[in-house]
């Protein structure tokens, strides 16, 4: 049970590693979780800010709708969920937290994933009655979701207590790969093919979701692996587990694939259903591009980049244990 002076207690050591000091965990996660850290350096980077006024009630009426305008503007609406819980703290510390106070999630590490995968992903602009051009941007759009969701998975393996825990699901997506069962995959899978190409793998079964590809052929599984591994060979135990572990990232709900997706080309000038749009041989084409190619190596280079990630076998315990060697 975590009581609202456990969650409180750390927020307040961590406030100082952030300006975001009133939202929840994000000193903490910054602090102590590699993923949400390194994307939050990428983001300054690029100059994303984040404002807890400008759009927040565009974004928190239909954060959905807000999405053209977060590319554009990189603001990151964000809300002071820590205020009412550190009211909360000073009339009674000893209560439990409990699901059923519905604390309002912050999505930054979201938004933030979409806004250090814009440049890599976006395109010139084409001709919205090209099929083809219109193809490209989709595949683009849903490379981008895949990617974020991505990061959210692999973020959460990197937070390794209870507190550090409830702090990263108040600021990530859920997408029913918490399982111990995934978690024992994973870590089996990143001690086969490296933990780069893992986290490449979770985001192309994320994208196979957005396609509507529900069980992986041989062929498709090659295409997949040539992306992130390469022409290296992998065993058939191997391959058997990458099978198993492909189906868990199929758990988010139906409508955004198709209803959120589908108003996004609207609003992007696009008419063509998207049913129509997304049957064609996208893991081909993603295999067959030398451009594309380099973009998902490019994309897994934000989130895990190859002189960290020196050893191709490590798994997330590992690379925890050297990235702490390397911050002495
Ligand atoms: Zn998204």
């Amino acid at each position: 049970m975590i009581l609202v002076s456990d969650l409180m207690i750390a927020q307040e050591k961590t406030r100082s590693t952030t300006r975001l000091s009133w939202v929840l965990g994000d000193g903490l996660l910054y602090s102590s979780n590699w993923i949400y850290r390194r994307i939050r350096i990428e983001s300054s980077k690029i100059g994303v800010r984040f404002s807890g006024r400008t759009d927040l009630f565009d974004y928190l009426s239909c954060p959905h709708l807000y999405f053209r305008t977060l590319l554009l503007k990189k603001v990151i609406p964000y809300v002071e969920n820590a205020r009412p819980l550190q009211r909360m703290y000073q009339q009674a510390p000893q209560l439990p937290i409990q699901r059923l106070l519905q604390i309002r999630k912050n999505k930054i590490l979201h938004e933030s994933a979409h806004l250090v995968a814009h440049p890599i992903l976006h395109l010139p602009s084409g001709d919205p009655a090209d099929f083809e051009h219109v193809r490209e941007f989709l595949l683009a759009t849903l490379v981008s979701e895949s990617f974020a969701s991505a990061v959210e998975v692999i973020g959460a393996f990197f937070s390794n207590d209870p507190i550090q825990d409830w702090m990263y699901r108040i600021n990530a997506n859920e997408f029913g790969c918490e399982s111990n069962e995934y978690r024992a995959l994973l870590i089996k899978i990143s001690g086969t093919l490296g933990l780069r190409s893992t986290f490449k793998f979770i985001l192309l079964s994320f994208l196979c979701w957005h396609f509507h590809l529900p069980a992986l052929s041989d062929e498709d599984l090659d295409r997949i692996l040539h992306l992130c591994h390469g022409d290296q060979v992998i065993a058939d135990q191997d391959r058997k587990i990458l099978l198993q572990f492909f189906p868990f990232h199929f758990r988010v709900g139906d409508r955004f694939r198709t209803v959120v997706t589908e108003y996004y080309l609207r609003l992007s000038g696009m008419q063509q259903p998207l049913k129509d749009l997304i049957q064609f041989d996208f893991l081909g084409r993603l295999r067959d591009s030398a451009t594309w190619i380099q973009k998902v190596d490019q994309l897994a280079e934000i989130v895990l980049p190859s002189n960290l990630v020196a050893d191709n076998k490590l798994s997330p315990g590992d690379f925890l244990i050297a990235y702490s060697k390397t911050q002495g």
